[in-house]
């Protein structure tokens, strides 16, 4: 090792995780999805399950891919989850929101629904510190009137 590098014990503090402007995020439910989002709106987690043979269909779709039932009815999740997958977005969106970085956009599975995965950032959380299969529970971020997204945070 050279001395120069040897000079370099310059230390700085990972970042707790952030997360992207709300100006950038929107939100265009259509026939099967408006129901995620009202609920949403009212800070609870729904997914649609068929009615005819029980399986959870999401992200939401016409039919059911084994019965093909249009019907569905939509089941409060309690919030727990386990990481499925992440990755930390290091590079801002554009230069001007520079100060939202690092954020971890995620991938979570939810408990006893055959499956489900929803995507969401990861909060209160460092980037060394997120693991696949951690566990992590539903928060909520209040966007604008009466839009809210899903988050996670780590327990
Ligand atoms: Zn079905």
């Amino acid at each position: 090792m050279s001395e120069a590098m040897s000079d370099d014990t310059t230390t700085v503090e990972e970042p707790t995780a952030k997360l992207p402007p709300e100006e950038l995020i929107y939100l265009t439910p259509d026939v099967w999805t408006t129901p995620f989002w009202e609920a949403a709106a009212e800070h609870r987690l729904v997914v649609p399950r068929c009615t005819n043979c029980g399986t959870y269909r999401f992200p939401p779709s016409a039919f059911c891919y084994v019965c093909r039932t249009q019907e569905v009815e939509w089941m409060e999740q309690s919030g727990a989850g386990t990481l499925y997958s992440f990755t930390v977005a290091w590079h801002p969106l554009m230069p001007d929101v520079s100060d939202s970085v690092p954020y971890i956009p995620a991938v979570v599975e939810l408990p006893g629904t055959g499956g489900v995965r929803i995507i969401g950032d990861l909060v209160d959380v460092r980037p060394s510190e997120v693991q696949i299969g951690m566990k992590v529970h539903l928060r909520w971020r209040d966007i604008r009137d009466g839009v809210s997204v899903p988050l996670f945070a780590p327990g």
